[in-house]
């Protein structure tokens, strides 16, 4: 083979971008964007560039960002509320890439065994449950579709590691105790917050929401994408 020379089967084999972006590739992360609504009380995130190309001698452009850890589409570490928890750079990346479902439930105030078992997701290791209770994302929501206890031992018992919420907690915004948190951290399952599902139908995926590598902390933003599976072929784990 030439060098340099390209050959599509291979690339598309290898998920080389073509430029038009990969079609099965969905983002489901919100945008981070100065205005994006922090959770009330916690630093609000900023961009801004602090240099510019061409100006007092810069040759490149850089920007630098503010952000809290729980800004937009992020996941909790355990040490966010539990001093003893695992924190960021301790946490399996295994638990952020791989075989996923979305589950929709709608119309409910909050969800718990009673709503989870009208579902089938036997042996699914990350579950994302779409309820499309906030989609005006430039305000922070005012009640939240929340995550009753008896959801915990349900899940963790179809062998569920990794909650996704759209919503920006698994616990109303007023609690103080967090037991959603703690009923799910007991039954060894991961929090992913934030997940944007609009435009996402129930079923099968795979999914990437990689933490970054923050040394110590409490949560981090992710870049949460899904890829649509055929659940039979087995491709993804
Ligand atoms: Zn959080």
């Amino acid at each position: 083979m030439r060098i340099g020379s390209r050959d599509p089967t291979r690339e598309a084999a290898w998920g080389v971008p073509t430029g038009g972006g990969m079609k099965d590739l969905v983002d489901i992360t919100q945008p981070l964007r100065n205005g994006v609504p922090p959770w009330p009380g916690d630093t609000e995130f900023s961009f801004e560039p602090t240099s510019k190309l061409g100006e007092d001698g810069s040759v490149v452009n850089v920007g630098k960002f503010v952000a809290s850890c729980h800004t937009g589409t992020h996941i909790d570490a355990p040490y966010h509320y539990d001093d003893d928890g695992k924190r960021v750079h301790e946490l399996d990346l295994a638990l952020y890439a791989g075989m996923a479902k979305v589950i929709e439930v709608s119309g409910a105030g909050s969800i718990g065994e009673s709503e989870l078992r009208e579902h089938e997701f036997d042996g699914v290791p990350r579950l994302l449950v779409k309820t499309g209770a906030w989609t005006e994302r430039s305000e922070f929501p005012e009640t939240i579709v929340y995550f009753r206890t008896d959801a915990a031992p349900f899940l963790a018992s179809r062998g569920v590691r990794l909650l996704g919420t759209e919503m920006p907690s698994v616990d109303p915004i007023q609690s103080k105790d967090l037991p959603a948190h703690h009923a799910l951290h007991d039954h060894n399952i991961h929090i992913l917050e934030g997940v944007v599902l609009d435009e996402i139908e129930p079923g099968d995926y795979e999914l990437i929401a990689l933490p970054l590598p923050l040394r110590d902390a409490d949560g981090s933003p992710v870049r949460a994408a899904l890829r649509r599976k055929d659940r039979e072929s087995g491709a993804a784990h």
